[in-house]
C-alpha cells in the first residue's frame, strides 16, 4: 500500500442523464474554435446517436468543427496519422473524442503526435511527453475502458502487431462526459465485453502493488456495482438504472487504475489484442480468472475481501477458502455474460505464445502485478 501518492483525473467530469447537452458551452469556455471530432463511422452514422448529440450541442453554442471518423477498434498508428492530417489541413485548435476507448485513445494519440513528435512508438512508456496536447474533451459511450478520464493512450503498431501504451498526466482529457443515455443501444455482446473490462479494472488495482486507500474504496464500490448491474445491462440494454450503475462502476474503476495501475491481465490482454485484433474486454475477461488464480498466493487476504464485495458468503471460511470464492465468482461473471473461456475463440495460436509472453512481461502493466512471473509461467 502506497502512503505517498499523486491522484490524477480530469478536472471536470460531467455525469448523468442529459449531460451531453453541456458540451457546446464547455467548448466555448475552453475557447475551442474548431475542434476535431474523433470518432468511428458507426457512431457517426447513428441516428440521434452520441456524435449527432455532440454536434447538436456544438451547433447550438455556435462552435464550428471538423469530423474525423476513421477510428478502427484497437486504434492503429495509421489512424492517428490520418487524424493528424485532417487536423492540420483544417486548422483545428482542439480535439473532442466521441466513442469508447478506441476513439479516446485515437484522439489522445493524435494530440500526442501533434505536439510531441511524429513517431509515437518512441514515446511508449511512462511520462515521456514534454509538451501538452491540444485542449481535449472526451464524450464516453461505453462502460468501459474509462479512457475518457485516464492518463493512458493505447495504440497498436499495425506493422509489428504490438499494442503499446503512452502513460502521461498530459494525456488526461480536460473534461469528460458520461451520459448513460448514450449507452442504451450498445449491443449485448459489446456491453458484456466492455463491462468485463470495467470489472477487471476494478479488481487489478485492488491487488496491485501500487494501490492506496482511496483506490481500494473505489475498487470495492465498483465491484459491487458490477455485481448488481452488469448481467442486467447485458440482458436488458434499455434498463437505464443498470446502465447508470455500470457508468458509475466504470468511472470508479477508471480512477482506481489510473492511480494504482493494473497487472498481468492487462499486460497479457494487450498482446492478444495486438496480435489478433480481438476486442479488449473479451481478452481481459478470458484471462481474469486464470491470472488471479495464479496471483492468489501473493495476497490471499485481498482476494478474500474481493469475494465479499462480489457477494460471496465467506463467514467461517479460512482466508484461503474465502479467496478461492473470489476466483469462482470472477469465472461465473464471465460465464453469465457469455465470454468464451478459451483464447482459441479469438484465434490464438501456441506458436505465438513465447513472443507474446516476452512482450507481456515488458508491458507497463506487468510491473504492479502482485506476483512476479517468469516467461514460462506466462506461456502456461
Ligand atoms: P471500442 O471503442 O473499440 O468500441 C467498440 C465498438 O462499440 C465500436 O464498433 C463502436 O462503434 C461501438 N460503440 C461504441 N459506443 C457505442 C454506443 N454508445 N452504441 C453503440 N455502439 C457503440 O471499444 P472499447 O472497449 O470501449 O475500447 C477498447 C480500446 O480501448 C482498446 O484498444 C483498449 O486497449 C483500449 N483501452 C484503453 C484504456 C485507456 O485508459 N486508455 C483502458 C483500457 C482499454
Amino acid at each position: 500500500m502506497k502512503e505517498n501518492f499523486d491522484f490524477l483525473m480530469p478536472s471536470v467530469n460531467f455525469f448523468g442523464k442529459g449531460v451531453i447537452k453541456k458540451i457546446g458551452d464547455r467548448a466555448k469556455m475552453l475557447h475551442m474554435t474548431k475542434p476535431l471530432i474523433v470518432t468511428d463511422k458507426f457512431l457517426r452514422g447513428m441516428d440521434n446517436g452520441p456524435v449527432a448529440q455532440t454536434l447538436d450541442s456544438l451547433d447550438a453554442a455556435g462552435v464550428s468543427y471538423v469530423i474525423f471518423d476513421g477510428v478502427e477498434p484497437n486504434p492503429k498508428i495509421r489512424n492517428i496519422q490520418a487524424a493528424k492530417q485532417v487536423y492540420l489541413d483544417n486548422d483545428c485548435d482542439s480535439i473532442i473524442t466521441v466513442g469508447g476507448g478506441s476513439s479516446h485513445d485515437c484522439g489522445k494519440g493524435t494530440g500526442i503526435i501533434l505536439t510531441n513528435g511524429d513517431d509515437i512508438t518512441k514515446l511508449a512508456g511512462i511520462e515521456t511527453l514534454e509538451n501538452p496536447l491540444p485542449p481535449l474533451m472526451a464524450v464516453n459511450t461505453t462502460a468501459g475502458t474509462a479512457s475518457e478520464l485516464t492518463r493512458h493512450c493505447v495504440i497498436t503498431n499495425e506493422k509489428t502487431k504490438l499494442k503499446f501504451v503512452v502513460v502521461s498526466w498530459r494525456n488526461i482529457p480536460l473534461v469528460s462526459f458520461n451520459d448513460p443515455m448514450l449507452e442504451l443501444d450498445v449491443p449485448a455482446a459489446m456491453t458484456a465485453a466492455t463491462g468485463m473490462d470495467t470489472f477487471v479494472q476494478s479488481i487489478e488495482p485492488y491487488v496491485s502493488t501500487n494501490r492506496n486507500e482511496i483506490t481500494d474504496g473505489q475498487c470495492i464500490e465498483a465491484i459491487k456495482l458490477c455485481e448488481e448491474s452488469l448481467r442486467e445491462a447485458v440482458a436488458n440494454g434499455h434498463n437505464l438504472e443498470a446502465r447508470t450503475k455500470m457508468v458509475e462502476a466504470e468511472m470508479l474503476g477508471g480512477m482506481a487504475f489510473n492511480n494504482a495501475d493494473l497487472g498481468y491481465v492487462h499486460a497479457m490482454a494487450h498482446q492478444l489484442g495486438g496480435q489478433y485484433d480481438a476486442p479488449h474486454g473479451v481478452c481481459c475477461a478470458m484471462l481474469l480468472p486464470i491470472v488471479e488464480e495464479y496471483n492468489l498466493v501473493a495476497c490471499p487476504e485481498r482476494f478474500a475481501e474481493l469475494a465479499k464485495a462480489m457477494g460471496e458468503n465467506t463467514d467461517g471460511l479460512s482466508t484461503r477458502d474465502a479467496a478461492e470464492l473470489a476466483i469462482k465468482a470472477m469465472r461465473q461473471m464471465a460465464d453469465d455474460v457469455h465470454i468464451p473461456r478459451s483464447i482459441k475463440a479469438i484465434g490464438a495460436k501456441p506458436e505465438d505464445f513465447e513472443l507474446m509472453a516476452e512482450n507481456a512481461l515488458k508491458d507497463g502493466n506487468a510491473f504492479s502485478n502482485p506476483r512476479k512471473g517468469t516467461k514460462e509461467e506466462i506461456v502456461q
